[in-house]
């Protein structure tokens, strides 16, 4: 396969399989060669397992020569963001205290990507225990954006947004708890979608904040993040927030919803902090759809963009320092040689085995929670998320959508923020109040800096709505040549 083909769109690599006229082998190999080629400079992947790739690709061209191809994933190669498990394969959530840690089960949306016969290759690389913004938090080390070299991707789910933009693999999952999906797609110029809160089991995703955590797809047009989705999607019994929701064929969708649609503007997504050319991109998307006959209204969401990152940061860390309880060094995770008893064990293992951003946050976690605290922080922040939500409803009343930008900036430089949490803390800005309010999201690119740098307009939706949002950001996207544009690495 020619380098040319690094980045068709999965449809085409799907009808070059069906047509004979490519085989997952060839896929494959051309994806690893491509991993090879660029992986020194982007470092994107924590790791991957070649033979066994090729084995599944193997698998799957002889299905195929059978009459038993399984569907349009069928020799594809996904690949996964490293806080989602996969049997046999390497869990570190780019983390010291996980290094040594092989998964010994499937994640539900790794046993649905197997079922339909996708290629799980390489596991990819994240801000440690996905907090963070900009995948500098790594223990593996920062991975850096395809568009320059010199900027962030973006984060946590930064090595999955800069694999697919790199042209390293067609299609990849992220997780997304506060941002980490859309944010590293806008900075990278790739679509992502943070899919409803229940919509896609979580049972075998590393948990940072399960409230807000929800696995997405990530992909270098709509069309191919909505068959991903589809993938995915629906209710497991494994996962106690599942629901059953009914999985349209996205694909599908895309073909029949035409709209035009009413779409919102929250007017406090556009103020201070955000930047002159990011925020002309995105308005001039929102002339485009007014253009196709949408209806754009103002709307307002105060609470949203007041309170989201305080609310989060209580809420998120709270849940964060309950979940990451269980790695101690016994049940899980790095074991310090250096204890002299049972309690400096814990201690120390812990001291050794988590980054600062991970001590930062179970450490404000722990003090949110406890007795004397709990009222005046975790309390109130659940009372603001409640209201957070009913202002998302409110608005939803008589939008369809709602159009924002995804980050107040483009890619920032590699250590431009890491000194300052709080900096780094507001890159979510647009993104954060999403999760509270547990609604679908995806980010589209629409256009790019003067720097050459990618621009992601932010669609948010009602629960349930993915299919509706896909064919907003589609309409869009077809008349757009955005995605046409690669990095040139
Ligand atoms: N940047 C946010 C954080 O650091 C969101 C991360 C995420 O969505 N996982 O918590």
């Amino acid at each position: 396969m020619s380098s040319a083909h690094l980045f068709s769109s999965v449809q085409e690599l799907a009808a070059a399989l069906a047509g004979g006229r490519l085989s997952s082998v060839e896929l494959t190999q051309a994806c690893l060669a491509r991993i090879r080629s660029v992986e020194g400079r982007v470092r994107a992947c924590n790791s991957f397992d070649e033979p066994g790739a090729l084995a599944q690709a193997r698998e799957s061209d002889a299905r195929r020569a059978a009459g038993r191809a399984r569907g349009p994933l069928d020799g594809i190669p996904v690949g996964l963001k490293d806080v989602i498990a996969v049997q046999g394969q390497p869990l570190t959530c780019s983390s010291r205290m996980l290094a040594n840690y092989v998964s010994p089960y499937d994640a539900t949306v790794a046993a649905k990507l197997k079922a339909a016969g996708a290629i799980l290759l390489g596991r990819l690389n994240l801000d440690e225990f996905a907090m963070g913004s900009s995948t500098e938090n790594s223990a593996f080390g920062p991975t850096a954006n395809p568009w320059d070299l010199t900027r962030v991707p973006g984060g946590s789910s930064g090595g999955a947004a800069a694999a697919v933009a790199a042209g390293e693999l067609p299609l990849a999952l992220g997780s997304d708890t506060g941002g980490s999906i859309r944010q590293p797609a806008a900075l990278c110029g790739i679509v992502g979608l943070k899919p409803t809160y229940g919509l896609v089991s979580r049972y075998g995703l590393a948990a940072y904040a399960s409230s807000l955590d929800q696995i997405g797809p990530m992909g270098r047009s709509v069309a191919d993040v909505a068959l991903l989705l589809g993938a995915i999607a629906g209710h497991d019994p494994r996962d106690s927030t599942s629901l059953r929701a009914e999985v349209p064929d996205y694909g599908a969708e895309l073909a029949v919803r035409r709209g035009p649609w009413r779409l919102g503007v929250p007017r406090e997504f556009f103020g201070a902090g955000l930047d002159p050319e990011v925020g002309a991109a995105v308005q001039s998307a929102i002339a485009f759809y007014r253009s196709r006959g949408c209806e754009i209204r103002e709307v307002s969401l105060p609470l949203a963009a007041e309170y989201a990152i305080a609310v989060y940061y209580l809420i998120a860390t709270a849940e964060a320092s309950s979940n990451l309880a269980r790695y101690d060094g016994v049940r899980y995770g790095h074991r310090s040689a250096a204890a002299k008893d049972a309690v400096d064990l814990y201690f120390q293992s812990r001291a050794e085995g988590f980054g600062e951003e991970v001590k930062r946050r179970i450490i404000l976690g722990t003090h949110v929670l406890s007795s004397g605290y709990y009222d005046a922080y975790y309390l109130r922040a659940q009372k603001v998320r409640a209201l957070i939500r009913q202002e998302f409803v409110r608005v939803f009343q008589d939008c369809d959508a709602l159009l924002s930008p995804t980050s107040p900036t483009a890619a920032f430089r590699l250590g431009e923020k890491s000194a300052d949490p709080l900096a780094m803390y507001l890159t979510d800005i647009y993104t954060i109040s999403v999760n509270l309010a547990g609604l679908p999201a995806l980010s589209v690119p629409c256009g790019f800096t003067s720097a050459g740098l990618p621009v992601g307009l932010q669609i948010i939706g009602q629960p349930f709505q993915e299919a509706g949002l896909l064919a907003v950001a589609a309409a869009y996207e077809q008349a757009h040549a955005w995605k046409d544009r690669h990095p040139s690495l």
